[in-house]
C-alpha cells in the first residue's frame, strides 16, 4: 500500500492542458467538467481586502471546492473513470472518508460506472447522501476510515471490481496532479508557497508530482516550497518526518486519529511514506494545527472572503495563517482549498449562532 508507484511523466513540452499530462487519451474521459477552477485574489478591487490586510499582495486561493462533486478528489476519480472506461472495467470499488466516495460514485454515474463504497458509519450525512443520489451502492463500516479501507480492498481481491483507494491505485495521485498544472498555467510562473491539507498525503503528492513534471520539462525552474497541514488530533506524518519515519524502533505508534476536520481524520496514512520522501527531497514544510484554528479558518475564509470551505480544506488556510509572520510577504503563496462547506454543515455551527427564536413581525426584533 505504502509502495505505490508513480507514473511516468506522460506531458509534451509545448501542451498548456493538464489533460496532456495525464497516462490515458482524451476520448475516455467522461464529458462532466471536472477541473480548470478559479485561482483568485481575495478581494483585490476592496481597499481593505484581505492579501492587505494581512500584507501578502500576492496571496491566492485555489477553489477545488467548485469541482462538480465539491472537492478536489474529482480529478482522481476523473482520470480513475478514463482508465476504467479504456480498459473495459466496469465497477470500482473505494473506500473514503466521505469525499472520494461521493466524488467516484459522481464522476463514475457520469462515466456510465457502477460503485461499491465503503464508508465509516460516521461520515458526515451530506456526503454519504451525495454518493447514494449518484447510484453507488454504500456499505457502511463500523469502526473507522481505515477499517472501510480493509474491507474494500478485501471486496476488490476477492469479487472483483476496479480498487479506486486513494494511495492504492496510482492514478489518484497522477489525477491530482492536474492542479498544480493549473495553478502553473494561472500564475504563468509555479508559486513560492502552496498551503496544502495532509490526511493520507495523496493530494500533496499529487501537487508535487505536478511541479516535478514541470521542472522536468523544464517548465519551471524550482519546485515550490509546500506547507503540508494536518490536524493536531491526526498528524501522523508530522510526527514521523520529526523521527523518521512510521514504525519499527525509533518509529511512531500508531495513535487514534481525532479531528473535526473528517477528509484528514486518518490513523496510518496510506500515502504516508512516498509522503514523508517528497517532504524531505523537496524541503516541505509539515506542522498541525488545532481544531479551534481549523473551525475559525473556516469561518474567517468564509467571512472575509466568500469562500465557504469544508473543515479539511479551511486547514490549509489555518496553516497560511499560523506561518505567514515567517514568510516573506513578496513572496506568492498559494492556499489549495480541496471542498465546499456544504459538505458537512456540523462542523460549520461551531462558530456561529443560529437565530433561535422566529417573529412574525418587525417590532420583536
Ligand atoms: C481527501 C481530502 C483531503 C486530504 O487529502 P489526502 O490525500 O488524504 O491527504 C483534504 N481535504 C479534503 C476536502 C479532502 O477531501
Amino acid at each position: 500500500m505504502n509502495g505505490v508507484l508513480e507514473v511516468e511523466l506522460s506531458g509534451t513540452l509545448d501542451s498548456n492542458d493538464s489533460l496532456d499530462y495525464l497516462p490515458v487519451e482524451r476520448k475516455y474521459f467522461p464529458s462532466i467538467p471536472v477541473g480548470n477552477t478559479p485561482l483568485w485574489h481575495p478581494a483585490p478591487e476592496i481597499p481593505e481586502n484581505i492579501s492587505k490586510k494581512y500584507g501578502f499582495p500576492e496571496l491566492y486561493l485555489k477553489d477545488d471546492g467548485v469541482n462538480p462533486t465539491g472537492s478536489l478528489k474529482d480529478r482522481a476519480s476523473f482520470l480513475v473513470a478514463a482508465f476504467a472506461r479504456k480498459h473495459d472495467i466496469n465497477e470500482v470499488v473505494v473506500a473514503s472518508t466521505g469525499n472520494a466516495g461521493s466524488s467516484m460514485a459522481g464522476i463514475g454515474a457520469a462515466a456510465g460506472l457502477k460503485v461499491k463504497l465503503f464508508l465509516p458509519k460516521t461520515a458526515p450525512p451530506a456526503k454519504m447522501i451525495q454518493a447514494l443520489q449518484y447510484g453507488a451502492d454504500l456499505v457502511l463500516a463500523d469502526k473507522n476510515y481505515d477499517q472501510a479501507f480493509a474491507l474494500s480492498l478485501e471486496y476488490s481481491n476477492t469479487r472483483g471490481g476496479m480498487n479506486r483507494n486513494t494511495a492504492y491505485n496510482p492514478m489518484t495521485i497522477e489525477g491530482k496532479k492536474t492542479v498544480s498544472i493549473e495553478i502553473f498555467n494561472q500564475l504563468k510562473k509555479a508559486p513560492d508557497h502552496i498551503f496544502v491539507s495532509l490526511g493520507d498525503g495523496v493530494i500533496m503528492s499529487g501537487v508535487y508530482k505536478g511541479f516535478r513534471d514541470l521542472f522536468q520539462l523544464g517548465r519551471i525552474e524550482k519546485i515550490p516550497v509546500v506547507h503540508a497541514v494536518q490536524a493536531s488530533g491526526s498528524d501522523s506524518i508530522c510526527r514521523a518526518m520529526e523521527s523518521g519515519n512510521f514504525n519499527g524502533k525509533q518509529g511512531i505508534p500508531v495513535r487514534s486519529a481525532n479531528t473535526v476536520a473528517d477528509s484528514i481524520c486518518v490513523d496510518t496514512p496510506s500515502n504516508g511514506h512516498l509522503a514523508l520522501k517528497n517532504l524531505n527531497k523537496f524541503g516541505g514544510h509539515c506542522f498541525t494545527v488545532t481544531d479551534e484554528e481549523i473551525l475559525s479558518a473556516q469561518k474567517k475564509l468564509s467571512s472575509d472572503c466568500g469562500l465557504f470551505s469544508e473543515p479539511a480544506a479551511a486547514t490549509a488556510y489555518a496553516g497560511f495563517l499560523k506561518k505567514k509572520a515567517t514568510l516573506d510577504s513578496s513572496e506568492t503563496c498559494v492556499v489549495l482549498l480541496t471542498g465546499n462547506g456544504l459538505k458537512d454543515i456540523n462542523s460549520a455551527t461551531n462558530k456561529i449562532s443560529v437565530p433561535k427564536n422566529s417573529i412574525n413581525s418587525l417590532d420583536e426584533l
